[in-house]
């Protein structure tokens, strides 16, 4: 029979620990290992000189201290040193596991590294700034996948260098260009996003990475090691302070090019279950049980984390801290947060402000299955207001621009759907308590402020825009879909709240499937809907698509520019809503008034497949930045003015 806990707050309230020193502490010339592991009788600490293999220097017996906590001390530093644990039950069972709090690690995570973090340190790095964000709506969030970045021959790196493409050091390559495009970091810089949502580059568990370019693929949502770097994205594997070297050289050059670094966290699971480390360590504590202690799956992968135990909740805590201060990045973003409880998530947010109010929280606010844990103490979407300072995917305008993404064929506001106006309108005041939409579609107003709005049409998940528009608009031209394509950037990017845009979006990035020899093409198949470990040949960028598309690319550009040249894009509470923007009533098209004592922009989203003719506000005014032009025209115009089909269009007063 299974031993699984039946009560977690007694359990909690004798054993959990609150100090800060679990793992490896090293002052001076002493070295102290500690483990939480309440339910050993006997806890060895293994020594070696390497991250695999049989070379063991010496076993140390730890000593049980208070509240379930064992130790050893060693009286020199050991930096460069791999360790594990070697735990025995009363069973007499021994299981060797890597700690949960290794910070390092070798090659595929299998033992830690006691690593001398400061000597990894690159040049300059205590005096790059963090770059300042006084508000999440004045980010502009751009959701890159490391190997994707760089891994394709296109993206510039010469031959001589292959070794970097696809890596830490490839995503952040400089003076890179494909035929007369930049790419890499020249790329970001030129796109003119604030942040990159890094997916995730925490050690994760399916790509050997002694052979990272095997072919194999993952996007990194099957973690093991959540304070430890994934091997892959580094020149080296083998030696695990190169991986720390490396991604600290990544943010220090994202930093100075004014990017901050958002860090896509995925505590709702583990890859293993009874071979994680944590159930290895504190078996049927860390994760959600069901009535006769089975696992509970609220993630969809086979298990759930449960941050309402005490110790699973300071695990969170203690990683997010280590990353902040350690790597200096600059945010988090949390996968199927929906399974994280709401004070948890409350208390992460306060410890966050404490160092950087600045640091950006956000997630999904839904789950994979069915948690172990009650609805309305999970950070769902509709507890929003119980956590307001986190934010969101807005999944509302996201169905409302391209339609249902579970349905292909499903049709949004930019392919053609004449019922999402109301999700649009929505959309536009970040889905927050406007006071002049009460009474249409009063189930989409859920957010706090605009902060909570991460407003997008496109993320890793589900078909690319572009793939999306090919076959829910098929019997439009591909040139009404690349207007479709534009109008729904600026949708996203002119919204109130938070916008957020997937690497390539920008160029229509495509999914192509991977098919056996043989199989017929059809609509459902063609592109790729979920590609978490589908081949380069699917997910890499291609940076010829930007050279191709760049019309497109420069209206994202545009757009970003015009929406950071001025504070009534980006208007921080429901209050300043109410004030400074105004629908106008247009019948079957969305157009709306941004005005205040100094500016006035009159925005034009027109879904249809023929143009308008539409009333100015009262005054002149010039076109700031339309579908046909990512330069203004500097033209006085009144009155009414004609809006192309599908197009859109932002005038300003003069
Ligand atoms: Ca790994």
């Amino acid at each position: 029979m299974k031993k699984y806990i039946t009560d977690y707050a007694k359990l909690d309230r004798e054993f959990a620990y609150y100090g800060d020193d679990l793992g490896v502490t090293v002052a001076g010339e002493i070295t102290r290992f500690k483990v939480w592991a309440p339910f050993c009788s006997c806890v060895y600490l293994n020594l070696y000189t390497g991250g695999e293999g049989d070379n063991k220097i010496q076993t140390l017996v730890m000593s049980r201290g208070e509240r379930g906590v064992w130790s050893v001390e060693l009286m020199h530093h050991c930096y460069g040193a791999y360790y594990t644990y070697t735990l025995e039950f009363e069973s007499s069972k021994r299981i060797e596991t890597i700690d949960i709090y290794a910070k390092a690690c070798g090659i595929n995570g299998e033992r830690g590294l006691v690593a001398d973090f400061a000597s990894l340190d690159p040049e300059g790095w205590e005096d790059i700034p963090r770059p300042r964000c006084e508000n999440p709506v004045d980010a502009v969030i751009y959701e890159c996948h490391v190997r994707d970045m760089s891994v394709d021959a296109s993206c510039g790196i010469p031959e001589s260098e292959w070794n970097k493409r696809g890596t830490f050091a490839g995503f952040t390559a400089e003076g890179t260009r494909c035929g007369k495009v930049t790419t890499c970091l020249d790329h970001l810089k030129e796109l003119g996003i604030t942040h990159v949502q890094l997916m995730p580059v925490a050690d994760y568990a399916t790509i050997n990475e002694k052979d990272p370019f095997s072919g194999k693929y993952n996007w990194g949502y099957d973690p093991k090691n959540y304070m430890c770097l994934e091997g892959s994205y580094s020149s080296d594997a083998e030696e695990g302070e190169v991986r720390i070297r490396e991604f600290k050289q990544l943010v220090a050059d994202l930093h100075r090019a004014g990017i901050g670094v958002i860090l896509d966290v995925v505590f709702n699971h583990t890859y293993f279950t009874e071979l994680s480390a944590f159930h290895k360590t504190v078996p049927y504590y860390y994760h959600r049980l069901r009535g006769h202690g089975e696992f509970s799956n609220g993630s969809g992968c086979g298990n759930e984390t449960a941050s309402e135990h005490l110790m699973f909740r300071k695990y969170m805590l203690d990683a997010l801290r280590f990353w902040v201060t350690e790597y200096k990045v600059d945010g988090f973003r949390f996968d199927l947060m929906g399974l994280h409880d709401i004070d948890t998530m409350n208390m992460l947010r306060d410890e966050m402000d404490k160092i950087d109010p600045q640091i950006l929280m956000y997630g999904e606010g839904w789950t994979g299955g069915e948690p172990a844990y009650a609805a309305d103490k999970l950070c769902y979407k509709w507890n929003s207001y119980s956590f307001g300072r986190i934010g969101l995917f807005n999944d509302n305008i996201r169905d409302g621009i391209k339609g249902g993404t579970f349905d292909l064929r499903n049709t949004g506001f930019v392919n053609g759907s004449d019922h999402a106006r109301n999700a649009i309108k929505r959309g536009i005041t970040a889905n927050t308590r406007y006071k002049r939409l009460q009474g249409t579609a009063d189930d989409l107003c859920w957010a706090f402020t605009p902060a909570q709005a991460i407003n997008y049409c496109e993320a890793h998940d589900n078909n690319t825009l572009w793939d999306k528009l090919a076959i829910s608009a098929k019997n439009y031209s591909e040139e009404e879909r690349r207007r479709m394509d534009k109008l729904a950037a600026a949708i996203v990017i002119l919204s109130q709240g938070v916008p957020f845009i997937q690497l390539g979006q920008d160029f229509l990035r495509s999914k192509p499937k991977v098919l056996p020899e043989g199989t017929p093409r059809t609509d459902n198949n063609i592109f790729d809907e979920n590609s978490y470990n589908a081949p380069d040949f699917t997910n890499s960028i291609k940076w010829g698509d930007k050279e191709r598309n760049l019309d497109v690319f420069l209206i994202y550009r545009a757009l970003i520019a015009l929406r950071k040249s001025s504070g009534l894009f980006r208007m921080r509470t429901p209050e300043e809503l109410d004030a400074h923007l105004h629908f106008h009533d247009n019948n079957d098209i969305v157009t709306f008034e941004l005005s205040d004592s100094e500016e006035c922009f009159f925005v034009i989203f027109n879904n249809r497949r023929d143009e308008r003719w539409i009333d100015l506000p009262y005054g002149n005014f010039y076109l700031r930045l339309s579908e046909e032009t990512p330069r203004p025209v500097y033209r006085t115009v009144s009155g009414k003015v004609r809006i192309p089909p599908i197009s859109f269009a932002v005038y300003k007063r003069l």
